[in-house]
């Protein structure tokens, strides 16, 4: 297995302007391996409580996602509820119940410690430390992070930040970890603590990437229907790094298409609830969005 994930898998109560969800199959992990997915096999590592469903696991193998590294432990899987507002950018969590992911140390199995491929989605600090000591030859450790972390957890995010190749994060996020508020700079701060690029997630506006030696900036895909924006950032990093992963090339035009991979997922994942979305679009339509992505931003 050359690429692997670890990160939540969650029952997610969702609210938007117009619909809501209750305990939908949600999670960072979750999100980030169904986008991964469409351009290769990749490997999840997380835990799940008593409660969630067999058959959902058995549909996430049957897209070639590997769970030989989800734990089955006793007591409840995470949940997380949230508010958007009509604006869509702004959304107010209103629950997060760790359960059994508060004890959770990652295991990586054996078949997953060569890994060359890491993304360290959306989790405690401390956690995704464990996981990447445990891999042996990583050649792209990618991490996500959020507000939560930032503000409780900042000695073990800062660790984390000197052994990783990138970061993902949103703006405000980026504005709070770096303490600046303008985002080039904000990002040129993070880079500064370890990172050697920083992809900012901005919601509708898009995405942009600061690198050492690269520098690029996307739109959002124009989507017609939003219904619901849970996971965007993690089908993004999934679609980004499921690309490189499966091109193995980390020059910097295949870093400039993987954005464009990550945000056509994304575009994918806000037309639905949950994974249905993402989950029902193959390769092809992925790439069809991806040409007409690139159309849309090039003169
Ligand atoms: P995103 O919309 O990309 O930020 O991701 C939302 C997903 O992250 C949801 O499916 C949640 O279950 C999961 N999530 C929310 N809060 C946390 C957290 N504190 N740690 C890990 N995963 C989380």
């Amino acid at each position: 297995m050359n690429h692997v994930v670890i990160g939540t898998l969650a029952f997610d109560s969702i609210e938007t302007p117009f619909d809501r969800r209750e305990r939908a199959v949600g999670g960072s992990a979750t999100y980030f391996a169904h986008a991964a997915s469409k351009f290769g096999p990749v490997g999840l590592v997380g835990v799940v409580g008593k409660d969630f469903p067999r058959a959902a696991l058995a549909d996430f193998e049957a897209r070639g996602i590997d769970t030989a590294g989800v734990e089955h432990a006793d007591g409840e899987s995470f949940f997380w509820s949230c508010r958007y507002e009509a604006d869509w950018n702004t959304r107010h969590t209103l629950e997060t119940r760790l359960n059994v992911f508060a004890e959770f140390d990652p295991k990586i199995p054996d078949e997953y410690k060569g890994a060359e491929f890491v993304f360290l989605a959306n989790a405690q600090p401390r956690i995704q430390m464990r996981a990447l000591e445990q891999m042996t030859k990583p050649r792209l450790v990618v991490a996500d992070t959020m507000n939560l972390w930032i503000e409780n957890d900042l000695d073990d995010l800062r660790a984390l930040l000197g052994r990783v190749d990138g970061l993902v994060l949103n703006d405000e996020e980026a504005r709070m970890l770096s303490g600046e508020a303008n985002l080039v700079r904000a990002a040129g701060r993070i880079v500064a603590l370890g990172p050697k690029f920083v992809v900012l997630k901005k919601g509708e506006h898009g995405a942009f990437l600061l690198g050492e030696n690269l520098r690029f900036a996307l739109p959002a895909y124009p989507v017609e229907h939003v219904v619901d924006p849970t996971g965007a950032g993690d089908s993004f990093a999934g679609g980004f790094m499921g690309y490189l992963a499966h091109t193995g090339s980390l020059d910097p035009s295949s870093i400039r298409a993987a954005m464009l991979y990550g945000t056509v997922a994304a575009s994918y994942c806000v037309e639905g609830f949950s994974i249905e979305e993402l989950a029902r679009h193959r390769r092809s339509s992925i790439d069809r969005r991806f040409d007409e992505l690139r159309s849309f931003v090039t003169p």
